[in-house]
């Protein structure tokens, strides 16, 4: 049996993992991890058996600890215990879902451990990308997609082995405000953020849609998984989430790979690559389809998708000024503390003051994050008077 250690299993891509263990009863879980909803961690303890189960918050972590006193599960807490939950369980994978760089230690340490990596979690490749791969090859680990773009390109890839990539074209379903001008989005709250047209997915990962910050990380994420720079990256927008990316090789052909929006298909092709299992669910019709569209994406209504492109470019601690100007900022817009559009603004104030730190260390990336959260601490204040 294949084990599996689940980091951020009561989220949207956690609870769909478990629905594919749970019908396919050949992968044992050792180890299941929650920010806080302690409720749905302490069914699924009693379902899944864990040897481990990790709460972030730690007075979160006391309560679901005599909860499930009565089971052989080991509650532990806080990021010692997310990076042990990642490597002290004998997991031959390691699925992340956690949201934010709070993804990088666990990852590390999964790797470290001798794990293969189902890689959900965006944001550590992002901000770590060099430090994730330069540990994946010293020991061995694969790192399987997980997103859907990405497991898309990878399973365009498969029987390309050698072949050079000319250029990745990451589709983007333009998110729930697509169409929409800078004056048209500006009054727009988290819940018409949170409506995505598409995809049913967690708060983080909705909000980033609506800006296209979330396609930014993943223009960066591509570059990282793929060895592909991230001007040979052309990110196109499909409004019905059909195709899922493709992929153009030096002889013009185009593969892509397409199927209905649903996150079940990348993370059952994550657990079992290469097997393709049965799974059930709606299909494409193509009689019904009659089309699929194909637009430009608007960098003027959504410059943090230009941002992401610079920061790319910048390389560094780049991306991570990037990523942690866009974790501050969302997490104040789902509290309406401020407005749509300070998002991409504090992303572009924050890239400006940094100076950037070339091959960034583990230690450089942290605190280049915690200088990002001094700065818009600062900068809100200074706007709120
Ligand atoms: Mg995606």
């Amino acid at each position: 049996m294949k084990k599996l250690a689940l980091l951020g299993s009561t989220g949207s891509i956690g609870t769909q993992t478990l629905d594919i263990v749970r019908s396919n009863k050949d992968i044992k879980i050792t180890a299941l991890s929650a920010n806080n909803n302690i409720g749905l961690l302490e069914k699924q303890i009693r379902e899944f058996h864990p040897e481990i189960a990790c709460v972030m918050s730690k007075s979160a972590a006391g309560d679901l600890k005599t909860a499930v006193a009565d089971t052989d599960t080991k509650v532990i807490s806080g990021m010692e215990g997310l990076v042990a939950a990642a490597g002290d369980t004998g997991a031959d994978m390691v699925l992340t879902a956690v949201v934010g760089m709070v993804g990088i230690r666990p990852t590390l340490a999964a790797i470290e451990a001798g794990a293969d990596i189902a890689l959900a979690n965006k944001e550590t490749l992002v901000t770590a990308g060099h430090l994730v791969k330069k540990a994946a090859a010293e020991n061995a680990a694969s790192i399987l997609p997980v997103d859907s773009e990405h497991s898309a390109i990878f399973q365009c890839l498969v029987g390309n082995e050698g072949n050079k990539i000319d250029k990745i074209l990451l589709t983007c379903s333009g998110g729930p405000f697509r169409g929409l001008t800078k004056d048209q989005m500006k009054d727009k709250k988290a819940a018409d953020a949170l409506k995505h047209p598409n995809w049913s997915m967690g708060n983080k990962i909705t909000i980033d849609s609506s800006t296209l910050v979330n396609k930014g990380l993943e223009v960066m994420e591509a570059s990282w998984l793929f060895d592909v720079p991230a001007g040979n990256i052309q990110v196109v927008i499909q409004p019905g989430s059909i195709v899922h990316s493709m992929v153009q090789f030096e002889d013009g052909a185009v593969l892509g790979q397409l199927g209905t929006p649903d996150m079940k298909i990348p993370i059952q092709y994550a657990l079992y690559y290469p097997e393709r299992r049965k799974l059930g669910g709606k299909r494409l019709d193509f009689y019904d389809l009659s089309e699929i569209r194909f637009e430009k994406p608007d960098t003027e209504s959504f410059p943090a998708l230009g941002l992401a492109y610079d920061a790319a470019r910048s390389g560094g601690s780049m991306p991570t000024v990037f990523n942690a100007a866009n974790e501050w900022s969302v997490a104040r817009f789902l509290k309406n503390e401020i407005g749509f559009l300070d998002i991409a603004d504090n992303i572009a104030a924050a890239m400006q003051a940094h100076r950037v730190i070339r091959d960034p260390s583990l230690y450089d990336i942290l605190e280049t994050e915690a200088e990002v959260y001094r700065f818009l601490e600062e900068r809100h204040q200074d706007q709120k008077i």
